[in-house]
């Protein structure tokens, strides 16, 4: 008889609640079903399934954490544990959630007036209205902090925004977009909303990514972008307030690289088990059995760390280091399951129809986003030895 394939040797799942374990049946379900058979072809295509953002909301998940505004206040636990279910299936799907939950409405939950929670969250957390977090720019990426050129200037209740910004998820179709600027009076980085169709506001898909094809990036482009005070995020008033989100959304980030192992190990394993080479399953050899047992060893660490993360989060107690070594410890393995996973299948290892190139093209760029290898380890480096090696 061939074992069960499940990627959860430690049996996290039985450290959940039941109403955890029951959510999360409810969005693998969802993710099995509704999202495993079209993705391939999206992901070629490079094109966004629309279809399935009504379907996604009838979930009821969006804003996993926060409390209010229609959203469910759940714990961090939770939404870690959804992250991995989502991108254990697609990375995309996965990330398009991110950037809506985590980036956009966290910012907003997080750092606007109550005004602009009104406004934006409860259409959001029923996915009418979608969001977008700009930060990045064509030439900054990893200095963010010091370095942003898009300026905002402020004329009575109106500020002008001019500068680009590249790589921002779900620009193209965002109702709102957050654009991270700064304050050519004051300096400091400060967040506007920025909705869809302001003049001055101009979005162009992203062409030629080699992976997250579904994820739709814009390339944007503000040209005398007018906005009113009343559209600026009241509570960000420094990069520090950027930060906030961001140590947030790199634990998110960790889950899904964790989803992303855990869904090529668990298509490789039962490969191995079909495949017979030399008159038996290719899963008997001891050097594929040794990739298989790697794979999982490093996918159990990393289960067994966020949740951990996790945990210290819903204790109000998470860092921006514990965020980061967990991001770059996960990016980091699961890289290299990925590629175990696309090795034990051979010449199919590169075939969408298999599932697991697509995952190993897509976790390079979440080893990328959200902070790059090097500048979540220097985060970590900061704070382990009181020196800062950023410049
Ligand atoms: P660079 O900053 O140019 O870095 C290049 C290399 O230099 C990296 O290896 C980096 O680690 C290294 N490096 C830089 N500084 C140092 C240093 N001090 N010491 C050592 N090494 C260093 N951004 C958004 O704002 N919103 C989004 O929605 C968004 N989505 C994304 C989606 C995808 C698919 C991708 C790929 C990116 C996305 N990004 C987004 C941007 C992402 O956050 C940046 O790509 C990332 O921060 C790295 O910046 P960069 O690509 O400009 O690389």
């Amino acid at each position: 008889p061939t074992p069960p394939v499940d990627g959860d040797f430690y049996d996290i799942a039985g450290m959940l609640t039941p109403e955890q374990r029951e959510l999360q049946l409810k969005v693998r379900s969802f993710m099995e079903t509704e999202v495993q058979p079209l993705v391939n072809d999206y992901w070629l295509r490079a094109e966004f399934p629309f279809e399935l953002i009504p379907k996604m909301a009838q979930l009821n998940i969006c804003g996993v954490t926060y409390q209010g505004y229609g959203c469910p206040g759940l714990s961090n636990l939770t939404e870690g544990i959804l992250a991995m279910e989502m991108a254990r299936v697609d990375a995309s799907v996965a990330t398009f959630f991110g950037v809506q939950n985590g980036l956009a409405m966290g910012s907003i939950y997080k750092l606007g007036s109550e005004a602009q929670k009104q406004q934006w969250l409860p259409g959001m957390q029923q996915m009418k209205l979608i969001g977008a977090f700009g930060l990045t720019e064509p030439e900054v990426g990893s200095g963010a902090a010091g370095g942003l050129t898009t300026t905002a200037k402020r004329t009575g209740d109106t500020w002008v925004l001019n500068g680009q910004k590249k790589w921002i998820g779900n620009a193209t179709f965002a109702d709102v977009i957050v654009i991270w600027a700064r304050d050519v009076d004051d300096n400091n980085v400060k967040g506007f909303l920025v909705k869809k169709d302001t003049p001055g506001l101009h979005v162009e898909k992203m062409m030629d990514k080699m992976a997250l094809r579904i994820v739709q990036n814009g390339l944007i482009t503000l040209t005398n972008c007018t906005v009113q005070e009343e559209d600026r995020l009241q509570n960000a008033n420094t990069f520090k307030d950027t930060s906030e989100v961001l140590r947030m959304t790199r634990a998110g980030v960790a889950w899904e690289a964790v989803g992303c192992a855990r869904g090529a190990y668990e298509n490789a394993l039962a490969y191995t088990t079909q495949r017979k080479q030399f008159g038996k399953p290719i899963a008997s050899f001891q050097l594929i059995q040794n990739h298989l047992v790697e794979m999982l060893s490093n996918l159990t660490a990393m289960q067994t760390m966020v949740f951990r993360l996790s945990e210290l989060q819903d204790e109000n107690r998470l860092t921006d280091e514990h965020a980061s070594l967990a991001k770059v410890f996960c990016t980091l393995r699961t890289r290299d399951i990925v590629s175990r996973a696309r090795e034990v299948m051979g010449g199919n290892g590169i075939l969408l129809q298999y599932n697991v190139a697509r995952f190993v093209a897509d976790s390079e760029a979440i080893y990328s986003y959200e902070g790059t290898k090097e500048i979540n380890s220097l985060i970590v480096g900061r704070a382990i030895t009181g020196h800062s090696a950023f410049v």
